[in-house]
């Protein structure tokens, strides 16, 4: 069995029944066998996904796809102890994502949206076609035409296979629930959009030492890149010479506990109700029509 604790640890020849609390299987180090073994009713995958994008100058570009995967893992291990007789696997972390707006900056790889679509839609269907019915999405990139790619895979193996899957994050992300829940702090989060005050807040608690100091001295700067005047144009198009949009200088690792927490809370209660077969999360509508009147590029 993997035991993710110690990620160096050789797999022994114990099934998936061995599973003791807390533990969660990662599929990479398992077996075709280890894997047809797996209760199809009672497993549950987890797949991060989020691309590799610049972060401003202060943040690594997998700042996405570490907390994807961190969040899930915590995710993971709280379904694991409440849970006896749910498995819960780790599928690879994908490093892919749409970013065409910062690919202006080294260290952005951006793909299409249909190439986003297609790996999920590879992903889900591989499991499905073994039997195996439920899996989260776990992605921390936001931009809609990356959530497109997503929530159309989603639906696309919702009708043919019947899968149990979500993504739960950006449903809390663009609904406002941050803002409801979070500490006060006396200035308006919500123009924080990227690399700015929450994301390097969570970096500053989870990886400080991955954080550049020059964070502290960085200017507050916001764009409103919903703007239509905004549309089709790249982030140093519109003046983000530096890559990002916020207030990186107001950093709180306090905040960012809390927020790596929040993350965690809305997995592990969509987690929840996948298991106990109640509805699972979706983006609000109005975001969802916006998602469909987008090209796929
Ligand atoms: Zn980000």
């Amino acid at each position: 069995m993997v035991r993710t604790k110690d990620d160096q640890k050789p797999m022994t020849k114990k099934t998936a029944k061995d599973k003791k609390n807390n533990d969660f299987l990662e599929f990479k180090k398992m077996s075709w066998k280890h894997i047809d073994a797996l209760d199809r009713d009672k497993t549950i995958f987890f797949l991060p996904i989020s691309p590799l994008e610049e972060h401003g100058p202060h943040l690594p570009v997998g700042t996405d796809l570490l907390t994807a995967k961190d969040t899930a893992i915590e995710a993971m291990k709280r379904i694991g102890t409440q849970y006896e007789d749910i498995t819960c696997v780790l599928l690879p972390s994908v490093p892919v994502g749409f970013c065409k707006f910062n690919s202006d900056f080294p260290g952005t790889v951006s793909v299409s949206s249909k190439v986003v679509k297609e790996i999920i839609y590879s992903f889900g269907s591989a499991l499905a076609r073994h039997g195996f019915q439920n899996m989260i999405i776990c992605t921390y990139h936001m931009a809609l035409s990356h959530l497109k790619g997503i929530y159309s895979a989603m639906d696309k193996l919702r009708q043919r296979y019947k899968m149990n899957i979500c993504e739960p994050w950006s449903p809390v992300f663009y609904d406002g629930r941050i803002t409801e829940n979070e500490p006060k702090l006396g200035f308006d989060t919500s123009k924080e959009v990227h690399a700015g005050f929450r994301e390097t807040s969570l970096i500053k608690y989870q990886y400080p030492y991955l954080l550049d100091p020059i964070y502290s001295s960085l200017q507050s700067i916001y764009r409103d890149v919903s703007s239509p005047k905004f549309v089709g144009k790249t982030f140093k198009e519109i003046g983000l010479s530096d890559g990002y949009i916020g207030s990186p200088a107001k950093a709180d690792a306090d905040y960012g506990r809390w927020f790596f927490h929040f993350t965690v809370d809305t997995y592990v209660a969509a987690t929840k109700d996948l298991i106990h077969k109640r509805p699972l999360p979706d983006l609000p509508k109005k975001v969802r029509s916006r998602m469909k009147l987008l090209f796929w590029e």
